[in-house]
């Protein structure tokens, strides 16, 4: 084994020999890929191998399917054979909702170039002659799923790498890693060191012990996968392979193996393996079945399926593989330490494998993914994913694989976990909370304790006419929203203007003053929005996206701050309540001796100043398009804030809201947010915040990409739409059609309570953004007719929240 390389892969599992040969792929020839026992010996040997390319979120399905589209490529490279079925599949639904779910999914394949297709019981009865019709409604057909050889797929990646320069290392275990002064590493073997200017963590069952190595605690938990294979069926003689099959009712997959047929099951109560650290001497290994667990799935399945309980059981796998909180990958560069990237917790390795390799080489190579990772990025993960939150939504996600997620559902494990100072009054209000980074936030307010919950649905919910109430008071009086859920940064010192203005687009605002502002990449493209609010020369309080906080912090490690600048994360040292609405003013006026008055605390200023005896920090901005407040204060003063603002707003009809009206009201107001309209995959100008950047301050990071972009005008444009819905509004991911073709996608969908019809903002080709009329909505398999709005649809002046 060499002692020096560019970088150092540990783990020859199917994740690692991806990441190995895309490197390879993308130039970098000087490679090692460090396995402790063979190729495959974690969970890649036993895996089914099954394939497909669904994924709830479509930026991760569009790399699933670059992931089956490159077997073929790699067979030719090496001429070692994936073993590829490429069978298709067919997803049963048994139930209405689970067939308006597979709608949708096949709605959000459309831009995406899936060839999906809604088919009847007896059409799907037909390609797959195995199910009992009785059970089922409809069904969804995918012509590219299959299954792969997990040996063959791994060898074929390991091949390809090797032919191209990469090294693989065998028996041999990585112990240690210790960090160098220059950022590189030495990778402590039992067969020696090597020093590596890069290492991956592609360690599969043992990432949690890699991370370690380094001082992570990795939010990652193994659980126990059992499958059978039945012995030979006599009714599949003579027919062709059989499809792939999803029962999602029996929460069950069946697919043929050979003369007999493969049946798997997320059985609801799963068992983690090996919660806290992952025994080394487990290689090629599996565990004792237990056939009695998954009994009542196989029970479903055999009256489901009612060949496969005919025949005898040939063998029973039950094998371990890793999974994240939400059950996507854990890829790309750990914040805090340099050159270390990881690319694991990937549970469905042979859909997912290649994407994660080639985005996680090119993010090394040419410091970017090159697409869209944010559903796979480690760093949407903070402190707050704990081994044991990890441990219960792991089980959550896992007992859930194959149940429909509605857009209004909020899902219950490790819940209460976070909660701000004003949880039991908001709950004495009856607040329906929704989960945010392990954080409670109220969505909406019920007027009783009995009708707090919602009843989750594709449709307008139960919560509808309430979200309408808060909306409606929020124009006509004044609303309070607790708003603790933002990311915050404080960032001081002489030159923290300076090092504000290269990071961000936007020129920093005044002292006394907030500007919106854009982060952009250097390809120009949206990685954060900001609001910077400036309190005196030397400190600006940023407010973001909680979610984001590891990503913009990673973000800020790479424009090192300099000397004399101190970027602190302050999330949760202060909380928030916003007022909103034309009577804000004179309620928060009521409480202060600061004067409120527009002249004298215009639209977009911040200041320090009491509420009552409560020292705050207030902003005078909008989400919702009213005149509104922000009000931060440390948590030790929520509560008292609460009370004070409760009891004098009862004389101005002050009513609680959530989130739900936040979201309808900035929807109304074609108001942009991350990870929805906001995401790397657009530019400033795409995205209508070309506004919010300052080409005229002076060189920042992205800037001369996007004064081409600007020049260019882009390729795509944010848009809003009125859509004709029905009972059911968009909630994004929808296909937009254009004179009968799809041509775009939605970001957010709501019914917008104010302006009294249903909304959506999508993208769609910067040649249509003039067209108002042709447009069309896909919800729930129905193309439902949509104007394309020239403004936004509530105060297109911006009257309101400036008065
Ligand atoms: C029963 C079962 C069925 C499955 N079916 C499917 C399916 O149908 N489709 C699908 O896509 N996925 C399936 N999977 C999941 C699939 O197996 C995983 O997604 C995939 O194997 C993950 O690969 P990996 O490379 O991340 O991890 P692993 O395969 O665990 O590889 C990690 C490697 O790292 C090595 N390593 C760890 N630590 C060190 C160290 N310190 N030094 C050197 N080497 C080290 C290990 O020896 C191991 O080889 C299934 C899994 C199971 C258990």
């Amino acid at each position: 084994m060499k002692s020096e390389a560019r970088v150092v892969v540990i783990g020859g599992g199917v994740v690692g020999a991806s990441v190995l040969y895309h490197l390879t792929r993308a130039g970098w020839r000087d490679v090692l890929l460090i396995e402790r026992g063979e190729l495959t010996c974690g969970s890649t040997w036993h895996a089914a191998g099954g394939m497909h390319t669904i994924n709830g979120d479509p930026n991760v399905a569009k790399l699933q399917q670059y992931t089956i589209n490159l077997y073929r490529e790699l067979e030719r490279i090496t001429g070692q054979s994936c073993g590829m079925h490429v069978t298709g599949g067919i997803m049963l639904a048994g139930t209405r909702e689970r067939l308006d779910w597979l709608k949708m999914a096949k709605a959000r394949g459309r831009y995406l170039g899936m060839e999906l297709e809604i088919i009847s019981v007896d059409e799907a009865a037909k390609l797959f002659p195995l199910m009992n019709k009785r059970h089922f409604v409809g069904a969804l057909l995918d012509p590219i799923e299959g299954h792969v050889d997990p040996y063959g797929v791994t060898h074929a990646y390991a091949k390809a790498a090797q032919a191209a320069g990469g090294e693989i290392a065998r028996h041999t275990r990585v112990l240690d890693l210790k960090p160098r002064r220059d950022g590189s590493w030495n990778v402590i073997t039992e067969a020696g060191n090597v020093h590596a200017e890069h290492v991956v963590n592609a360690g599969g069952l043992w990432a949690r012990e890699i991370g370690r190595m380094v001082g992570l605690e990795l939010p990652i938990l193994a659980m126990e996968h059992q499958y059978l294979i039945t012995e030979d069926i006599p009714a599949l003689k003579g027919l062709k392979e059989q499809l792939h099959c999803i029962d999602f009712e029996g929460e069950i997959y069946t697919r043929q193996e050979r003369g007999g047929m493969l049946l798997g099951t997320y059985e609801r109560a799963g068992v983690p393996w090996s919660a806290h650290t992952t025994p080394w001497d487990f290689a090629q290994s599996l565990l004792p079945n237990d056939l009695e667990r998954i009994a009542p799935s196989l029970e479903v399945g055999f009256e489901h399926f009612p060949a496969l309980g005919e025949v005898g059981i040939r063998r029973v796998v039950n094998g371990p593989f890793t999974f994240a909180p939400d059950g996507n990958p854990l890829v790309g560069p750990i914040r805090g330490l340099q050159n270390f990237w990881v690319a694991c917790g990937v549970m469905a390795g042979f859909s997912q494998g290649g994407g994660v390799g080639l985005a996680l080489s090119q993010w090394m190579v040419e410091g970017d993914p090159g697409a869209d990772v944010w559903a796979m990025d480690v760093a949407r993960y903070g402190d707050w994913a704990t081994l044991a939150y990890t441990n219960a939504k792991v089980r959550e996600n896992y007992s859930r694989r194959f149940r429909i997620r509605f857009p209004n559902e909020e899902l219950p494990a490790a819940r209460p976990l976070r909660t701000t100072p004003v949880y039991e009054r908001l709950q004495a209000a009856h607040a329906v909370f929704g989960d945010y980074c392990g954080l409670e936030h109220p969505l909406w307010f019920a007027p009783t304790a009995q009708e707090a919950t919602e009843a989750v649905t594709f449709h307008r919910s139960n919560a509808h006419p309430y979200v309408g109430a808060e909306c409606v008071a929020v124009r006509d009086a004044v609303g309070l929203l607790e708003i603790s859920n933002y990311g915050k940064f404080e960032v001081s010192g002489p030159a923290a203007e300076q090092w504000l203005s290269h990071v961000m687009a936007n020129r920093v605002p005044a002292a006394g003053r907030i500007a919106l502002t854009p982060m952009l990449n250097e390809r120009g493209k949206l990685i954060g929005d900001f609001t910077m609010c400036r309190l005196d020369s030397e400190r600006v309080f940023l407010v973001c996206t909680y979610a984001a906080e590891v990503y913009y912090r990673r973000w800020f490690e790479r424009y090192t701050p300099p000397a004399g600048v101190t970027v602190r994360p302050c999330a949760m040292e202060y909380v928030g309540l916003s007022l909103a609405g034309p009577h804000s003013r004179t309620l928060l006026q009521s409480l202060t001796r600061s004067d409120l008055a527009s002249a004298a605390f215009p639209f977009l200023s911040f200041r320090q100043l009491d509420v009552g005896m409560i020292p705050a920090l207030v902003g005078r901005i909008s989400f919702s398009g009213e005149l509104g407040y922000e009000i931060w204060v440390t948590s030790d003063y929520q509560r008292a804030l609460y009370d004070l603002l409760s009891s004098a707003g009862r004389e101005q009809g002050l009513k609680l809201f959530g989130g739900r009206a936040l979201n309808a009201m900035r929807i109304e107001k074609s108001f942009g947010t991350w990870a929805r309209e906001y995401r790397p995959i657009y530019g400033p100008y795409e995205a209508g915040l070309g506004r919010f950047v300052d080409l005229q301050k002076g060189d920042f990071v992205g800037r001369a990409a996007a004064l081409r972009e600007k020049e260019s005008g882009g390729k795509l444009r944010l848009a809003t739409f009125s859509v004709d819905a029905a009972d059911a509004d968009a909630s994004g991911d929808e296909p937009i059609w254009h004179d009968g073709e799809v041509v775009g996608w939605v970001t957010s969908g709501a019914y917008g309570h104010r302006v009294q019809r249903s909304l959506a903002l999508g993208y769609i080709p910067a040649a249509l953004a003039a067209a108002p009329e042709g447009f069309e909505i896909e919800i729930l398999g129905e193309r439902r007719k949509a104007k394309r709005e020239s403004a936004p649809p509530f105060d297109p002046d911006g009257r309101r929240m400036r008065a």
